[in-house]
Protein backbone atom coordinates (compact mmCIF):
# COMPACT_ATOMS: atom_id res chain seq x y z
CA UNK A 1 0.00 0.00 0.00
CA UNK A 2 1.08 3.95 -0.71
CA UNK A 3 0.78 6.09 1.49
CA UNK A 4 -0.50 9.45 0.39
CA UNK A 5 0.97 10.81 -2.55
CA UNK A 6 2.24 14.03 -0.40
CA UNK A 7 5.33 11.90 0.66
CA UNK A 8 5.03 9.09 -1.48
CA UNK A 9 8.00 11.27 -3.57
CA UNK A 10 10.29 12.21 -1.44
CA UNK A 11 13.17 10.68 -3.34
CA UNK A 12 13.42 8.88 -6.55
CA UNK A 13 15.44 6.03 -4.58
CA UNK A 14 12.76 5.11 -2.33
CA UNK A 15 9.06 5.26 -1.81
CA UNK A 16 7.35 5.91 1.39
CA UNK A 17 4.82 3.26 1.93
CA UNK A 18 2.29 2.45 5.45
CA UNK A 19 3.80 -0.86 6.55
CA UNK A 20 1.75 -4.22 7.79
CA UNK A 21 3.07 -3.88 10.95
CA UNK A 22 1.96 0.15 11.60
CA UNK A 23 3.58 3.52 10.69
CA UNK A 24 5.70 4.04 7.70
CA UNK A 25 8.80 3.11 5.98
CA UNK A 26 11.04 3.62 3.03
CA UNK A 27 11.58 0.66 0.44
CA UNK A 28 13.81 1.10 -2.37
CA UNK A 29 12.52 1.42 -5.90
CA UNK A 30 15.35 -0.35 -7.67
CA UNK A 31 18.76 -1.52 -7.08
CA UNK A 32 20.89 0.87 -5.31
CA UNK A 33 24.44 0.48 -5.58
CA UNK A 34 26.54 1.09 -2.68
CA UNK A 35 27.96 4.57 -2.45
CA UNK A 36 25.01 5.79 -3.82
CA UNK A 37 22.94 9.26 -1.68
CA UNK A 38 19.50 8.57 -1.76
CA UNK A 39 18.69 11.83 0.19
CA UNK A 40 20.30 15.30 0.49
CA UNK A 41 18.42 18.20 2.37
CA UNK A 42 19.26 21.20 3.33
CA UNK A 43 16.12 23.07 4.25
CA UNK A 44 15.19 21.91 8.13
CA UNK A 45 12.22 23.59 9.12
CA UNK A 46 13.84 24.59 12.45
CA UNK A 47 17.34 24.29 14.20
CA UNK A 48 18.62 24.41 18.13
CA UNK A 49 21.51 25.21 18.96
CA UNK A 50 22.81 24.63 22.27
CA UNK A 51 23.12 27.52 24.64
CA UNK A 52 26.87 26.43 25.78
CA UNK A 53 27.50 27.11 21.91
CA UNK A 54 25.13 29.84 20.98
CA UNK A 55 28.60 31.84 20.53
CA UNK A 56 31.22 29.18 19.33
CA UNK A 57 28.87 27.74 16.19
CA UNK A 58 28.76 29.35 13.00
CA UNK A 59 24.76 29.95 12.37
CA UNK A 60 25.17 29.56 8.70
CA UNK A 61 27.72 26.21 7.96
CA UNK A 62 27.60 25.14 12.06
CA UNK A 63 31.87 25.41 11.65
CA UNK A 64 32.80 25.07 15.10
CA UNK A 65 36.87 26.19 16.20
CA UNK A 66 37.55 24.80 19.22
CA UNK A 67 35.44 26.83 21.59
CA UNK A 68 36.42 29.87 20.35
CA UNK A 69 33.99 32.50 19.85
CA UNK A 70 32.76 33.06 16.12
CA UNK A 71 34.62 36.31 14.44
CA UNK A 72 31.81 37.70 13.05
CA UNK A 73 28.30 39.17 14.52
CA UNK A 74 25.14 40.75 13.20
CA UNK A 75 25.46 44.61 13.89
CA UNK A 76 22.99 47.00 12.79
CA UNK A 77 24.51 48.47 9.29
CA UNK A 78 24.33 44.47 8.13
CA UNK A 79 20.68 44.42 8.95
CA UNK A 80 19.53 47.73 8.25
CA UNK A 81 19.05 47.94 4.88
CA UNK A 82 16.96 44.72 5.08
CA UNK A 83 14.16 46.35 7.24
CA UNK A 84 11.37 47.67 4.68
CA UNK A 85 10.84 51.41 4.66
CA UNK A 86 7.30 51.15 5.60
CA UNK A 87 7.71 48.21 8.12
CA UNK A 88 7.07 48.92 11.98
CA UNK A 89 10.15 46.99 12.87
CA UNK A 90 10.92 46.77 16.36
CA UNK A 91 14.28 46.58 16.09
CA UNK A 92 16.38 49.28 18.14
CA UNK A 93 19.37 50.98 16.05
CA UNK A 94 21.04 52.18 18.84
CA UNK A 95 20.89 49.24 21.60
CA UNK A 96 21.04 46.17 18.30
CA UNK A 97 22.05 43.22 20.49
CA UNK A 98 22.85 41.44 17.24
CA UNK A 99 19.75 38.86 17.51
CA UNK A 100 22.58 36.51 18.82
CA UNK A 101 23.47 35.33 15.38
CA UNK A 102 27.01 34.08 14.92
CA UNK A 103 28.96 33.38 11.75
CA UNK A 104 32.40 31.95 10.85
CA UNK A 105 33.03 34.39 8.19
CA UNK A 106 31.59 37.77 5.88
CA UNK A 107 30.65 34.75 3.36
CA UNK A 108 28.17 33.35 5.73
CA UNK A 109 26.83 35.89 7.59
CA UNK A 110 25.59 37.34 3.81
CA UNK A 111 24.66 34.51 2.86
CA UNK A 112 22.57 33.82 5.87
CA UNK A 113 21.15 37.50 5.56
CA UNK A 114 20.13 36.41 1.45
CA UNK A 115 17.51 34.25 2.95
CA UNK A 116 14.14 36.12 1.61
CA UNK A 117 12.34 37.77 4.44
CA UNK A 118 15.05 37.44 6.81
CA UNK A 119 14.96 40.23 8.66
CA UNK A 120 11.53 39.03 10.38
CA UNK A 121 13.07 36.31 11.86
CA UNK A 122 15.91 38.71 12.84
CA UNK A 123 13.58 40.53 14.26
CA UNK A 124 12.08 38.16 16.68
CA UNK A 125 15.55 36.91 17.75
CA UNK A 126 16.61 40.59 18.95
CA UNK A 127 13.26 40.65 20.74
CA UNK A 128 13.56 37.83 22.76
CA UNK A 129 17.27 38.42 23.44
CA UNK A 130 16.44 41.96 24.82
CA UNK A 131 13.80 40.30 27.46
CA UNK A 132 16.13 37.38 27.96
CA UNK A 133 18.48 38.94 30.73
CA UNK A 134 15.74 39.73 32.92
CA UNK A 135 13.75 36.81 32.72
CA UNK A 136 16.72 34.48 33.12
CA UNK A 137 17.29 36.66 36.40
CA UNK A 138 14.01 35.91 37.75
CA UNK A 139 13.95 31.91 37.22
CA UNK A 140 15.29 30.16 39.89
CA UNK A 141 15.75 26.22 40.13
CA UNK A 142 13.60 24.93 42.02
CA UNK A 143 13.86 21.43 42.42
CA UNK A 144 10.90 20.47 44.65
CA UNK A 145 8.38 22.38 41.97
CA UNK A 146 10.14 20.52 39.35
CA UNK A 147 9.95 17.12 41.11
CA UNK A 148 6.34 18.13 41.47
CA UNK A 149 5.46 18.94 37.91
CA UNK A 150 7.39 15.83 37.12
CA UNK A 151 5.16 13.47 39.21
CA UNK A 152 1.91 14.46 37.71
CA UNK A 153 0.37 11.60 35.84
CA UNK A 154 0.05 12.40 31.92
CA UNK A 155 -3.14 11.71 29.90
CA UNK A 156 -4.17 12.71 26.65
CA UNK A 157 -7.29 14.72 28.50
CA UNK A 158 -4.59 15.97 30.96
CA UNK A 159 -2.75 18.16 28.42
CA UNK A 160 -5.57 19.13 26.32
CA UNK A 161 -6.81 20.66 29.63
CA UNK A 162 -3.76 22.47 30.24
CA UNK A 163 -3.87 23.99 26.75
CA UNK A 164 -7.55 25.05 26.84
CA UNK A 165 -6.54 26.66 30.29
CA UNK A 166 -4.18 28.56 28.20
CA UNK A 167 -7.12 29.45 25.30
CA UNK A 168 -9.67 30.49 27.52
CA UNK A 169 -8.25 32.40 30.27
CA UNK A 170 -4.51 33.30 29.67
CA UNK A 171 -4.71 34.30 26.20
CA UNK A 172 -8.44 36.50 26.61
CA UNK A 173 -6.65 38.10 29.71
CA UNK A 174 -3.28 38.97 28.24
CA UNK A 175 -5.28 40.56 25.51
CA UNK A 176 -6.74 42.91 26.75
CA UNK A 177 -3.28 44.17 28.62
CA UNK A 178 -1.49 47.34 27.00
CA UNK A 179 2.05 46.43 25.84
CA UNK A 180 3.97 47.41 28.74
CA UNK A 181 1.89 45.30 30.74
CA UNK A 182 1.77 42.84 28.37
CA UNK A 183 5.66 42.64 28.67
CA UNK A 184 5.56 42.27 32.55
CA UNK A 185 3.71 39.04 32.33
CA UNK A 186 6.94 37.63 30.32
CA UNK A 187 7.44 33.81 32.82
CA UNK A 188 10.70 33.26 34.45
CA UNK A 189 12.98 31.12 32.13
CA UNK A 190 16.06 28.98 31.91
CA UNK A 191 18.11 28.96 29.02
CA UNK A 192 16.64 25.58 27.77
CA UNK A 193 13.73 27.53 27.14
CA UNK A 194 15.55 30.04 25.25
CA UNK A 195 17.19 28.01 23.39
CA UNK A 196 13.63 25.94 22.39
CA UNK A 197 11.87 29.73 22.25
CA UNK A 198 14.50 30.23 19.25
CA UNK A 199 13.78 26.59 17.59
CA UNK A 200 9.93 27.08 17.16
CA UNK A 201 10.55 31.41 16.51
CA UNK A 202 12.67 29.27 13.33
CA UNK A 203 9.81 26.77 12.56
CA UNK A 204 7.41 29.70 12.65
CA UNK A 205 9.38 31.50 10.46
CA UNK A 206 10.05 29.17 7.86
CA UNK A 207 6.60 27.34 7.88
CA UNK A 208 5.02 30.85 6.89
CA UNK A 209 7.35 31.33 4.23
CA UNK A 210 7.08 27.79 2.97
CA UNK A 211 5.18 26.91 -0.33
CA UNK A 212 1.86 24.81 0.32
CA UNK A 213 2.61 22.48 -1.96
CA UNK A 214 6.20 21.83 -1.48
CA UNK A 215 7.53 18.53 -0.41
CA UNK A 216 8.93 19.82 2.93
CA UNK A 217 5.82 21.66 4.08
CA UNK A 218 3.93 18.27 3.34
CA UNK A 219 6.60 16.05 4.95
CA UNK A 220 6.21 18.33 7.72
CA UNK A 221 2.35 18.25 7.98
CA UNK A 222 1.76 13.86 8.12
CA UNK A 223 5.08 13.69 10.60
CA UNK A 224 3.90 11.64 13.37
CA UNK A 225 3.92 13.67 17.16
CA UNK A 226 5.24 11.81 20.01
CA UNK A 227 4.02 14.36 22.70
CA UNK A 228 1.95 11.86 24.89
CA UNK A 229 5.02 9.68 24.84
CA UNK A 230 7.66 12.20 25.52
CA UNK A 231 5.16 14.20 28.19
CA UNK A 232 4.03 11.03 29.80
CA UNK A 233 7.34 10.26 30.23
CA UNK A 234 8.97 13.84 31.56
CA UNK A 235 5.75 15.73 32.67
CA UNK A 236 7.68 18.66 33.30
CA UNK A 237 8.08 19.35 29.39
CA UNK A 238 4.20 20.19 29.38
CA UNK A 239 5.38 23.14 31.99
CA UNK A 240 8.26 24.19 29.47
CA UNK A 241 5.98 23.65 26.64
CA UNK A 242 3.66 26.66 28.08
CA UNK A 243 6.04 28.71 29.13
CA UNK A 244 7.53 29.22 25.41
CA UNK A 245 4.01 29.62 23.84
CA UNK A 246 3.53 32.42 26.80
CA UNK A 247 6.70 34.16 25.74
CA UNK A 248 6.20 33.88 21.76
CA UNK A 249 3.04 34.92 22.25
CA UNK A 250 4.24 37.91 24.25
CA UNK A 251 6.82 38.47 22.14
CA UNK A 252 6.42 38.32 18.72
CA UNK A 253 6.19 40.68 16.03
CA UNK A 254 2.57 40.14 14.61
CA UNK A 255 3.95 39.17 11.22
CA UNK A 256 5.41 35.96 12.43
CA UNK A 257 3.34 35.85 15.48
CA UNK A 258 -0.38 35.37 13.53
CA UNK A 259 1.68 32.02 12.61
CA UNK A 260 1.24 31.06 16.41
CA UNK A 261 -1.42 28.55 17.44
CA UNK A 262 -1.47 26.33 20.27
CA UNK A 263 -2.11 23.38 17.21
CA UNK A 264 0.75 24.52 15.46
CA UNK A 265 3.39 24.72 18.26
CA UNK A 266 2.05 21.34 19.82
CA UNK A 267 2.69 19.88 16.48
CA UNK A 268 6.12 21.94 16.28
CA UNK A 269 7.45 20.39 19.46
CA UNK A 270 5.61 17.07 19.28
CA UNK A 271 7.16 16.14 15.95
CA UNK A 272 10.52 17.12 17.25
CA UNK A 273 10.44 14.70 19.37
CA UNK A 274 11.70 11.29 18.01
CA UNK A 275 11.98 12.73 14.47
CA UNK A 276 14.77 15.94 15.51
CA UNK A 277 18.23 14.46 13.81
CA UNK A 278 21.57 15.64 16.36
CA UNK A 279 23.77 18.69 15.21
CA UNK A 280 27.07 17.20 15.68
CA UNK A 281 30.47 18.58 15.26
CA UNK A 282 31.74 17.41 11.69
CA UNK A 283 34.97 15.43 10.68
CA UNK A 284 35.50 14.02 14.31
CA UNK A 285 35.29 10.48 15.51
CA UNK A 286 31.63 9.80 17.13
CA UNK A 287 33.42 9.44 20.42
CA UNK A 288 35.08 12.91 20.44
CA UNK A 289 32.62 15.01 18.58
CA UNK A 290 30.65 18.32 20.40
CA UNK A 291 26.88 17.76 20.18
CA UNK A 292 25.65 21.23 19.25
CA UNK A 293 21.71 20.80 19.10
CA UNK A 294 19.35 19.64 16.85
CA UNK A 295 17.73 19.87 13.80
CA UNK A 296 14.63 19.07 11.89
CA UNK A 297 14.06 17.70 8.39
CA UNK A 298 10.87 16.45 7.47
CA UNK A 299 11.49 14.43 4.32
CA UNK A 300 14.32 12.65 5.96
CA UNK A 301 11.87 11.46 8.92
CA UNK A 302 10.21 8.69 7.15
CA UNK A 303 13.59 6.39 8.08
CA UNK A 304 13.16 3.80 10.61
CA UNK A 305 16.18 2.43 12.44
CA UNK A 306 17.54 -0.32 12.01
CA UNK A 307 20.95 -1.61 14.30
CA UNK A 308 22.55 -2.61 10.74
CA UNK A 309 21.81 0.17 9.02
CA UNK A 310 22.27 0.20 5.12
CA UNK A 311 22.16 4.38 5.34
CA UNK A 312 24.67 6.29 6.74
CA UNK A 313 24.02 9.92 7.82
CA UNK A 314 26.33 12.54 7.91
CA UNK A 315 26.29 16.15 7.52
CA UNK A 316 28.19 18.36 5.30
CA UNK A 317 28.11 22.16 6.44
CA UNK A 318 24.17 23.21 6.45
CA UNK A 319 23.38 19.86 4.54
CA UNK A 320 22.51 16.14 5.90
CA UNK A 321 23.16 13.68 3.00
CA UNK A 322 22.39 9.65 3.44
CA UNK A 323 24.54 7.38 1.52
CA UNK A 324 23.69 3.61 1.07
CA UNK A 325 26.85 1.37 2.39
CA UNK A 326 25.72 -1.28 1.04
CA UNK A 327 24.11 -2.52 -2.20
CA UNK A 328 20.08 -2.52 -1.74
CA UNK A 329 18.15 -4.77 -3.36
CA UNK A 330 14.69 -3.80 -5.12
CA UNK A 331 12.06 -3.45 -2.38
CA UNK A 332 14.18 -3.80 0.37
CA UNK A 333 13.63 -1.09 3.27
CA UNK A 334 16.05 1.91 3.79
CA UNK A 335 16.73 1.92 7.25
CA UNK A 336 19.42 4.68 9.31
CA UNK A 337 20.72 4.19 12.57
CA UNK A 338 19.13 6.69 15.37
CA UNK A 339 21.08 5.65 17.72
CA UNK A 340 24.94 6.34 17.44
CA UNK A 341 25.45 3.51 19.99
CA UNK A 342 25.16 0.62 17.95
CA UNK A 343 28.40 -0.74 19.59
CA UNK A 344 26.26 -0.98 22.89
CA UNK A 345 25.34 -4.68 24.07
CA UNK A 346 22.51 -5.99 22.75
CA UNK A 347 20.00 -4.70 26.05
CA UNK A 348 21.85 -1.37 26.45
CA UNK A 349 21.28 -0.64 23.34
CA UNK A 350 17.75 -1.47 23.14
CA UNK A 351 17.12 0.18 26.05
CA UNK A 352 18.38 3.68 24.85
CA UNK A 353 16.04 3.43 21.64
CA UNK A 354 13.17 2.84 23.48
CA UNK A 355 13.97 5.57 26.34
CA UNK A 356 14.80 8.08 23.32
CA UNK A 357 12.11 6.55 20.10
CA UNK A 358 9.87 5.13 22.42
CA UNK A 359 10.13 1.54 19.97
CA UNK A 360 11.14 -1.60 21.07
CA UNK A 361 13.85 -2.00 18.17
CA UNK A 362 12.33 -5.54 16.24
CA UNK A 363 15.23 -5.40 13.41
CA UNK A 364 17.08 -8.08 12.01
CA UNK A 365 20.36 -7.74 14.24
CA UNK A 366 17.88 -7.36 17.31
CA UNK A 367 15.84 -10.20 16.84
CA UNK A 368 19.25 -13.00 16.03
CA UNK A 369 20.96 -11.40 19.38
CA UNK A 370 17.67 -11.54 21.09
CA UNK A 371 17.77 -15.31 20.42
CA UNK A 372 18.34 -17.79 23.41
CA UNK A 373 21.33 -19.70 23.35
CA UNK A 374 21.36 -23.34 23.06
ZN1 LIG B 1 30.12 29.51 8.61
ZN1 LIG C 1 17.74 -3.35 16.54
Amino acid sequence: MTIDEDVHAISPYFEVRQTAWGGRACFSNGNIPKGTTVLKVANSTGISISYEFRKEVCHNCFAYDNARTMKYKLNYDCVKNLIPPDANCKINPKKFLGAGLWFCSEYCRSSYLQKPNIIELVECYELLLCHFPNMLKRYNTDIEQENKLNSISISESIIQSAWDEIESNWIPRIDHMKPTKKVSQLPAISEDEYCCIRFVCESLFNLKHMERQCITYRAFNMLQSNELSKISKFPVLLHFQKLVFQTLYILLPSHTGKMLTIPLLRHILGTEYGNAFGLWQEGEAAESREYFGYWVFPEASYFNHSCTPNVTKYRKGNIMLFNVNTDIKKNEQICIDYSGVLELPTVKRRKFLADSWFFDCACERCKSELQPVH
